[in-house]
């Protein structure tokens, strides 16, 4: 069941479960988000006290979550970071000769599972906005690995080969792209 909890101001949901445990546990998931486990015999209040207790540790998990928090590009931004993207693209087109088909249509728009796709049927290849706030080398890595995509179509051996003869260092890069 849910359940609300002011601790000095600051509203706090959780979710309580009853459970055959002997204590009160609190969790609080990657998230943000509270629940609780609890004896069936313990009251609320028992409950509710243990996750204000918990406050200041529940208030620094949602501040860390809200710096990680993706804020939405402006229109100017979003224009800016398009033509850099086409120049990097462009710069790093050079590392594959083997591609022998036009400089492809560039986008850029919000995915938030993705870095980017790549279209090589249309020749378009689609940044994620979220790049933006990524390193250049990490945004090099995603333009070389979509480029890539252009020769080979999928993520087979073939494919890693391609782009690490181009990108010696793509997987140390790749890690870092993913890294928070
Ligand atoms: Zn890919």
């Amino acid at each position: 069941m849910k359940r609300k909890v002011t601790a000095d101001g600051t509203l706090i949901e959780y979710e309580l479960t009853r459970k055959r445990v002997k204590n009160i546990n609190v969790r609080i998931s990657p998230d943000g988000k509270v629940s609780a486990s609890a004896p069936y015999f313990v009251s609320f209040g028992a409950v509710d006290s243990l996750v204000i207790k918990c406050k200041d540790k529940i208030v620094r998990a949602r501040d860390a979550l809200s710096k990680n928090a993706v804020r939405e590009l402006t229109a100017t931004e979003k224009k800016e970071f398009k033509n850099a993207l086409i120049l990097l693209t462009r710069q790093t087109m050079a590392l594959f000769p083997e591609i022998k088909t036009p400089f492809p249509e560039i986008k850029l728009r919000k995915m938030t599972s993705r870095w980017g796709s790549c279209n090589a049927a249309k020749n378009i290849i689609t940044y994620s906005t979220e790049l933006y706030f990524k390193s250049e080398e990490c945004r090099r890595y995603v333009a070389a690995h979509e480029l890539c995509h252009l020769l080979v179509q999928n993520h087979s051996k073939a494919f890693w080969e391609q782009l690490e003869k181009a990108v010696p260092d793509c997987k140390k890069l790749r890690k870092k792209l993913n890294e928070r």
